[in-house]
């Protein structure tokens, strides 16, 4: 197994999750770092931030072409750190640009001055809303999509006209570091600082909330997520914070069931479960409950993690991340579950096999803690209304699934989730203008979509008065009684006529 190994408060090593093998060395951005690269990111911001939209989007858009244009050099990278196979990788970053494009082509329709009605007690006026950039914004990041992931906000971020600081997770340091310098590659004639790294652990995120920044974008587990918003409430800093996930789906009993296993298996057990929006839990209608456990166990039977290119999925990224695992499946087993595929035995070193849990206590930790392995409970459900209320008891509440075919979409509306993928898993979030983000302890605020350029702006409004309407001085010592007389008239008819 590995681990990260400091140099005491100085560097920190990034190792291969599979091997153990150094990769990097990376010194450790300590207070007085952080302050610094955050004045490098607030000069920088004068002139990112007079660019016009059309300006950002090119540079933008040079970025995005350099990552896929050194995507072989960058894959191999993102394989060695995070430990995913490769084509994950590419995947990842694929989805990555499809990010930075739409935030670059679409923030201009979105975020530009609009005209607002000033009503008719103010007609004389024009009234605009103005969306500003809010200036710094500290990113800070996981490492399960170390590309993907802190990008819903850097790319979003950087559209909206802020600049960047971003810390990424002590896992993904050197991935993190090749996507900034990667963008300042792409555009050697913008000043340092638009969008630059600072490494470390959490002491180093930590000095991010507290620095001069605008907003602390923050994605990574709820117990951090909860502690970066006690400190950023002694400066009001904003946050958006992306947390955790116990995501369920629901199998109905028009589901089609083979098509729910395979999205299942692969939702369960992709970039070995360590996904926020991975599928975590299943709620299965009776009538259909035999069929889909025993094709989500054939399917399974034959996926198997490795640390070569082609395996279905790679290691635990997180060494302390398999005790979890090992524990909720433990857990699971003294709790009435049983399971139908694997067990404790599946937990090899970092390398986890999936494991198929079905009929655990609904109260165990396996089926109320985010687990973030290869695995997966399966409950049998009696109906549609067992299931949504089953899904809808989690403290969680970032997205989910549903199978169906006739009643899709009433069942989504029915779940208390930030996102739900109709007749497939995790769509939403390869569909950029959909907004991403959960409720409850899975966070506040949204990336990606209109809303995530919004989350990286302050609404600026401006009432310009035209002319002035004689007799008509509201906001004026200088207004008349016969001014108040026709308001008193007016009025009523504005507001008082709704039978
Ligand atoms: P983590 O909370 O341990 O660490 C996340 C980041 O926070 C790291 O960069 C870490 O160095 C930093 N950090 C730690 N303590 C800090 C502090 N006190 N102040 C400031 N920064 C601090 O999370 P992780 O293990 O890296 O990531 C896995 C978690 O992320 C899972 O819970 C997963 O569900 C969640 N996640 C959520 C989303 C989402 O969009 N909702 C996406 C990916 C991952």
């Amino acid at each position: 197994m590995t681990t990260i190994e400091t140099t005491p408060d100085t560097s920190l090593e990034s190792v291969n999750p599979a091997t153990g093998e150094v990769i990097a060395t990376h010194p450790i951005a300590d207070e007085q770092a952080v302050r610094a690269a955050v004045a490098t990111a607030r000069a920088a911001a004068t002139t990112w931030g007079a660019l016009t939209y059309d300006e950002r989007r090119h540079h933008l858009l040079r970025w995005a072409s350099y990552l896929i244009n050194n995507a072989d050099e960058f894959t191999a990278l993102i394989h060695r750190e995070n430990g995913k196979p490769l084509d994950d990788a590419y995947l990842e970053l694929m989805l990555a640009v499809e990010h930075v494009s739409w935030a670059a082509k679409n923030a201009k329709k979105y975020l530009s001055p609009k005209r607002v009605s000033p009503g008719a007690l103010m007609s004389n006026f024009s009234a605009r809303l103005e969306q500003r950039p809010l200036g710094v914004i500290g990113v800070i990041g996981p490492w399960n999509y170390p590309v993907y992931t802190p990008n819903g906000s850097i790319a979003y971020a950087l559209a909206a006209g802020n600049t960047v600081v971003f810390k990424p997770s002590e896992y993904s340091t050197t991935i993190g570091n090749y996507l900034a310098d990667a963008f300042a590659k792409a555009n050697p004639e913008l000043p340092a600082g638009v969008f630059a790294t600072i490494n470390g652990f959490g002491a180093t995120g930590a000095a991010l909330v507290k620095a001069d920044i605008d907003k602390i974008a923050f994605t990574g587990s709820t117990a951090t997520a909860k502690r970066i918003m006690a400190a950023a409430a002694e400066n009001l800093t904003p946050v958006l914070l992306e947390g955790g996930g116990k995501d369920a789906v629901i199998v109905a009993a028009d589901a089609d069931v083979k098509a729910a296993a395979d999205a299942v298996a692969w939702g369960a057990t992709s970039n070995s479960g360590q996904t926020c929006a991975g599928v975590e839990r299943v709620y299965v209608d009776r009538s259909v409950r035999d069929e889909f456990v025993a094709e989500v166990k054939r399917i399974l039977t034959d996926v198997k993690p490795g640390s070569g290119d082609k395996a279905a999925y790679g290691p635990m990224t997180m060494p302390k991340q398999v005790d979890i695992v090992r524990r909720h499946i433990e857990s699971a087993l003294s709790n009435g579950g049983t399971a139908v595929l694997g067990g404790p035995e599946s937990v090899k070193g970092p390398f986890i096999e999936p494991v198929v849990l079905v009929d655990v206590d609904e109260n165990s930790e396996a089926v109320q803690e985010e687990t973030f392995g290869p695995t997966i409970t399966i409950r049998t459900v009696d109906s549609v209304d067992e299931a949504v209320d089953l899904a809808n008891n989690s403290r969680y509440g970032l997205s989910s699934a549903v199978y169906s075919k006739r009643n899709g979409l009433d069942i989504a509306r029915r779940l208390r989730v930030g996102a739900t993928s109709v007749n497939s898993v995790l769509a939403f979030a390869a569909i950029p203008g959909l907004p991403f983000g959960g409720v409850g302890d899975s966070g506040i605020g949204r990336i990606h979509g209109e809303p995530g350029l919004r989350e990286f702006t302050r609404p600026h409004s401006i009432a310009v008065q035209r002319f002035a309407i004689p007799g008509m001085a509201l906001l004026s010592y200088a207004r008349t009684d016969s001014t108040m007389k026709l308001l008193r008239k007016i009025t009523p008819l504005l507001h008082g006529r709704h039978k």
